[in-house]
């Protein structure tokens, strides 16, 4: 079973004694920078000249410096920017201002554990990384509750980087609802498969298969739609709330009985072996290196794939659907 820390575990002063910079001001950066500045921790966040962002974090009431001069000034240096830029703003902007003794976060573990940035030895490296988006880590702060989080701590040459850790997370809220103990390895490789086979890949592929498989069968598009991807929501909230026993409960029996009877058949042994190759490719950092190449040579693989899943069959008639029923967001509502 997980270790787990809550408040009682974190002495919040080891935090609120260090200048903190926030490396980004977006999902998670906004969400930590405002959390621990309204836990009573000195933050400053770092943005390029003429970042979107720093507006928005100017109004918040938040002290804005460039990149480069919030990791000088930080004695906690705070990475959340985009996985994919990080190596180079680290390189440029963060390496020149850290000094011994000074603590690295970040909130994946992506860059660490592939070794695409290589923090000095002498520098304190742990992981905060929320179990939630950040306006949801933001909402639940203000209301007094959190969002889960992991700690893992991959350097640790002053002997405290975990308590610092627990310290961080009980300023962003995290401890209030439990902190569990991991390490950079399990939170990245965990994280890429369950994105791959199940949340973004798995389901993806899925709905699609589906989808074809009603429409070349000679049914109506839009029928096949809800039928495959529309309800998957009133699905996925049962699975949230109480696991697929809540969803089997709630489905008629015709349905829990098809469940049985032809889920295992659909998705079978076959799929779980290809599970464990993509695992495989996971642990061995060759997905990792694949997708490192393809952000070398500026993606070409990966926008042709985006641009030819974007006009898949079921986006269109989505779209179409979608703009049926006004109590969905619409384009440019966001
Ligand atoms: P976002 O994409 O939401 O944040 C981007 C921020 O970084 C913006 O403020 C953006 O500024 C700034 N930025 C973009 N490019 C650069 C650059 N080249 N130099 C300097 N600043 C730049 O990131 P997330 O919050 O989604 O992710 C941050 C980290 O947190 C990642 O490691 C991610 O894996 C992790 N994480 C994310 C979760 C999530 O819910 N999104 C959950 C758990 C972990 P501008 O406004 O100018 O574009
Ligand atoms: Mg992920
Ligand atoms: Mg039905």
């Amino acid at each position: 079973m997980a270790t787990l820390y809550y408040d009682d575990d974190a002495d919040l002063t080891r935090i609120q004694q260090r200048t903190v910079a926030v490396l980004g001001y977006g999902s998670q950066g906004h969400a930590h920078a405002r959390n621990l500045a309204e836990s009573g921790v000195p933050v400053v966040v770092g943005l390029p000249e003429g970042s979107r962002s720093r507006e928005r974090a100017r109004e918040a009431g938040l002290e804005v410096a460039s990149t480069r001069e919030a990791a000088e000034r930080g004695d906690v240096v705070v990475v959340l920017l985009p996985d994919t830029v990080q190596p180079e703003v680290f390189e440029r902007d963060v390496r020149p201002g850290l000094a011994p003794g000074n603590a690295l976060v970040f909130g994946h573990g992506f860059n660490i554990h592939y070794n695409q940035i290589v923090p000095p030895a002498d520098v304190n490296v742990f992981m905060i990384a929320p179990k939630g988006p950040g306006h949801i880590v933001r909402r639940t702060y203000t209301e007094g509750t959190g969002v889960p989080a992991l700690l893992a701590v991959h350097q640790d040459p002053t002997g405290d980087t975990h308590e610092l850790g627990r310290a961080y997370a009980r300023a962003l809220g995290a401890t209030r609802a439990g902190l569990i103990e991991t390490t950079f390895a399990e939170e990245t490789e965990t994280d890429l498969f369950g994105e791959q086979a199940v949340l973004c890949g798995g389901v993806s592929s899925l709905v699609e298969k589906a989808f074809e498989t009603l429409t070349e069968a000679g049914y109506q598009p839009e029928v096949a739609y809800f039928e495959v991807l529309h309800e998957l929501k009133l699905i996925v909230d049962l699975f949230y709330e109480g696991g697929l026993s809540r969803m089997r409960y709630s489905v008629s029996d015709t349905a829990e009985f098809g469940d049985y009877h032809s889920g295992p058949y659909i998705v079978d042994g076959t799929v779980k072996e290809r599970m464990r190759e993509a695992l495989t490719a996971i642990q061995d950092g060759s997905f990792a290196r694949t997708w490192i190449l393809e952000n070398q040579a500026g993606q070409p693989g990966f926008q042709a794939m985006r641009r030819r899943h974007a006009e898949h069959p079921i986006e269109e008639v989505g779209r179409g659907l979608r703009g049926m029923m006004p109590f969905l967001p619409q384009p440019g509502e966001d």
